[in-house]
């Protein structure tokens, strides 16, 4: 039998009954767009995080985006941030009209450099972005410290994070902005794209709101031009629904990352690090290895799915020639890129399944 990456159809089967109903009440009340249905979410997870304000929106990438329109950074403006990353944490940056900045990851947590971050800082610096990479949080009091000393803003891509905290806290609660995605496969996942920034600061709560719909302070009445990020009624309804579920999710795929680690332990391969102030969520568990291909081959003739976030670090894509940067200028991000390997994972995953993907592994790295 197969096991997929993320199995959502595992998950709509636990709580069919739930789903069905709320998609049911979304129709039959027509709350489609800007409804109760919107403004319940927000304030249940803003709650849930430990934020004062959430600003919901159609993604995690226009969530960024948001944030960034939300303290000024516009033309000619820098922001910092990682290339081992996916694409949406520089493209927001990009389409506010500013310039992402890379700093090399650590080894071990996969997440920004700490010791990197003052060197790349220049006149134009406005933000940096720590991204919560596979669920783990980037070490934030050191980034708040740098972000005070130079006054810059931070906004923490926490869209593989939720529910995880950092020294004890939930994301969500710490940064100015922290933005979030409930694209399908993340962690708490719609039935389509949706996302959300929190802050706890009354002014970019207004700024944030307005610009998400189209700049509007009344009906008709705009304050300045924004966008059309809405968050459907129906995702938000979908996401009420599930976020009573998170908690139990968040210890399922905690659970599933401490069977994969004393399952591989005989596997030649690097598991993941929990780092002393983190908990790590696991939206992905990922190993590194030098057999990437043999292992990847190896589960496939299996019928096991498997893959790689990511292959190609940013600063080497065709997207970003124009900054020429070149291989070697951040050798950690370069390393992961060509090491990493994300096996299944997710809350529904099985003990015996488990088990059985590991054991693969185990065979492949030791013959
Ligand atoms: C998923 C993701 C995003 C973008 O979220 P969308 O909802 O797909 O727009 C941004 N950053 C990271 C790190 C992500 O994993």
């Amino acid at each position: 039998m197969g096991i997929p990456m993320v199995d959502l159809k595992r998950q709509y089967q636990t709580m069919k009954d739930e789903i069905d109903q709320v998609i049911q009440e979304v129709i039959d009340t027509t709350a489609f767009v800007r409804s109760k249905n919107v403004n319940r979410f927000e304030e249940e997870f803003a709650a849930y995080c430990g934020a004062k304000y959430g600003v919901a929106c159609s993604s995690g990438t226009t969530a960024l985006h948001l944030a960034l329109r939300a303290c000024g950074i516009g033309p000619g403006d820098e922001v910092i941030t990682v290339p081992f990353t996916f694409i949406a944490t520089t493209e927001a940056v990009s389409n506010v009209g500013g310039k992402p900045v890379f700093v090399d990851i650590e080894l071990d947590s996969y997440n920004i450099d700490v010791s990197a971050v003052e060197g790349a800082i220049t006149k134009k610096t406005k933000a940096i972005i720590p991204v919560d990479l596979y669920g783990q949080p980037a070490d934030l009091d050191p980034i708040f410290e740098i972000a005070e000393k130079h006054n810059l803003t931070v906004i923490e891509d926490a869209a593989q994070a939720h529910a995880s905290e950092y020294k004890g806290k939930r994301i969500g609660s710490l940064s100015p902005f922290t933005c979030y995605s409930f694209f399908p496969g993340k962690n708490l996942g719609a039935y389509g794209d949706a996302g959300m920034i929190l802050t706890n600061d009354e002014q970019s709560n207004e700024r944030m709101r307005m610009l998400c719909d189209h700049g509007r302070r009344g009906k008709y009445e705009y304050e300045m031009e924004g966008y059309n990020f809405r968050m459907d009624g129906m995702q938000a309804a979908i996401l009420s629904a599930k976020l009573k579920h998170l908690d139990d999710w968040t210890e399922k795929r905690r659970r599933n990352g401490q069977l994969y680690n004393q399952y591989l332990r005989e596997a030649d391969v690097v598991t993941p690090v929990e780092k002393e102030y983190a908990k790590h969520v696991y939206h992905c568990y990922v190993v590194r290895t030098k057999d990437r291909q043999k292992i990847q081959d190896k589960l496939k003739e299996e019928g096991i799915a498997s893959g790689v976030h990511y292959p190609i670090a940013l600063h080497l894509q065709p997207a970003y020639a124009d900054y020429g940067y070149k291989r070697g200028d951040f050798p950690v991000s370069e390393q992961c890129a060509e090491e990493v390997l994300s096996l299944p994972m997710f809350p529904e995953l099985t003990e015996a399944e488990i088990q059985r993907i590991s054991a693969l592994v185990v065979e492949v790295t030791t013959r």
